[in-house]
């Protein structure tokens, strides 16, 4: 606390990990001897940067750019970057630490990383985004590479903000060095199922919970939060199941849509037009109501799917969904749900899959496109959606076991974080102190 004053979200982030560490640190003394937790929370490299840029309107504004370097134990630091009005160290220090975990449970090469920016996109003309984006970039290539540092989207940052971010790249650099960004357009380097994989890759989570209880997803009534690209492909994967998405939102309010919410409009409200959710409830008329200001929480579900945003599902909105029946939470989003939330859910019997598990299907294909770029490859989208799917149902797999052998059966909390933390614990003991 006292290293890392103010940093509210990197302290939660590091307080749950650490929660579920004891039975593993006292069966493996040499972690402690090593001092490898107390490395593993110290970044190995912070940066922060100025970004200036002009507006439409010829004004210079001055923006922060964060790059936190985390763990390389495992291969290149990988992980997104946001641009959102709330991104200070602290947000970005969280995000990089959950990273690590969650890439060493996907069991592909790759350390932990996060970056961002305090700039807003919305309501910026693509110009702004343009020049923003290549000044950003202006600093930060020179701490990237494909061995190196691989950064992706985020809260924020989609296909045009990479484009701009890689173009950039390549001009500088002049290097055509696909490796070094993920999230990609497929004609520029980009993999299948890339856009749909956290998405996707979150439901195919809870299918893999269901399963293991003699269930499936038919007729179940599904609440996701969020209408950004994580909650789109929640809702395609869960409606292509045989669930039903009933209800979405945005940080303004929620749309509740009985008949299950209209993909094609959805897509049309948000990836083309950048529209509200509101605009989706009023194209969409009377199937559909409009909820301002409320949580998305209110709404009947057998399962929710938060992917939002961080600390977005609360103790209070925890008991909703208890008293209205859910069995399921699965994290979409990175830590949305708050500990105590997490506390509730637990005794409530509800199953909880935590973001560094049931959301590690977006970093997975980020690494299969690195795997695609690394051999001048490009596979269909049948092939990339089953590898993903495979990898989703081992990190479920390695979870339960890893819950199981250390004295907390049927709690993936537990599994998700003592797996990912003696696979990266291992390495950093492999590699000396360094
Ligand atoms: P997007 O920017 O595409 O979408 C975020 C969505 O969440 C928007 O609809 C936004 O609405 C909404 N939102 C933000 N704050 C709130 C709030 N307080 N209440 C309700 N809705 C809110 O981001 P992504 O979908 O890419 O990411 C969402 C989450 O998933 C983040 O936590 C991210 O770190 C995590 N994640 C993303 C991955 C990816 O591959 N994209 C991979 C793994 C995790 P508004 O437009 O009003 O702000």
């Amino acid at each position: 606390l006292q290293r890392n004053p103010g940093e509210t979200e990197f302290h939660q982030a590091v307080h749950e990990v650490l929660d579920s560490l004891g039975p593993v640190v006292s069966k493996h003394p040499e972690y402690t001897d090593a001092a490898v937790i107390r490395r593993l929370c110290e970044p190995e490299r912070q940066i922060i940067f100025r970004v200036p840029w002009v507006d439409d309107s010829g004004a210079v504004q001055i923006n922060r750019g964060f790059r936190v370097e985390f763990n390389s134990a495992l291969g290149p630091y990988k992980g997104g970057l946001r641009f959102h009005p709330s991104v200070y160290l602290g947000i970005v220090k969280f995000l990089g630490f959950e990273q690590i975990f969650k890439n060493a449970l996907t069991g592909m090469p790759i350390g932990g990383g996060k970056g961002g920016s305090d700039f807003d996109p919305r309501g910026r003309s693509d110009g702004e985004v343009m020049r923003f984006c290549q000044s950003f970039m202006t600093e930060l290539y020179r701490h990237l590479g494909e061995h190196t540092d691989v950064p992706a989207g985020d809260t924020g940052v989609g296909r045009r903000e990479l484009g701009y971010l890689f173009g950039q790249y390549k001009r500088i650099t002049n290097r055509y060095e696909s490796g070094v960004l993920t999230g990609k357009g497929l004609s520029w380097g980009g993999s299948q199922v890339r856009r749909e994989a956290t998405g996707y890759g979150v439901v195919f989570f809870v299918d893999e919970i269901l399963r293991a209880g003699g269930d499936s997803f038919d007729g179940k009534r599904v609440v996701v939060s969020g209408a950004g690209n994580v909650a789109i492909y929640a809702v395609e994967k869960v409606h292509e199941l045989g669930g039903t998405v009933v209800a979405c939102s945005d940080s303004s309010g929620y749309v509740v849509d009985e008949k299950g919410i209209d993909l094609d409009l959805l897509k049309d409200v948000k990836e083309s037009r950048r529209g509200r959710i509101e605009d989706y409830a009023q194209a969409r008329g009377e199937h559909a109501q409009y909820v301002a200001g409320r949580s998305v929480w209110d709404v009947p579900c057998d399962i929710a799917l938060p992917c939002a945003t961080q600390n977005e599902l609360d103790h209070d909105a925890a008991a909703t969904l208890v008293r209205n029946g859910c069995r399921i939470v699965a994290e979409g989003a990175n830590m949305p749900t708050t500990p105590d939330a997490v506390r509730l859910l637990a005794e409530a019997g509800v199953a909880f899959a935590p973001g560094k598990a049931a959301n590690a299907g977006g970093v997975a294909t980020s690494a299969l496109e690195m795997q695609q770029n690394a051999s001048r490859d490009s596979w269909s989208f049948e092939l990339t959606e089953e590898r993903l799917a495979a990898i989703m149902r081992g990190i479920h797999e390695r979870c339960l076991v890893t819950a199981d052998e250390y004295g907390a059966p049927g709690n993936y909390v537990a599994g998700a974080n003592i797996a990912g933390f003696i696979q990266v614990a291992d390495a950093m003991l492999a590699l000396g102190l360094v």
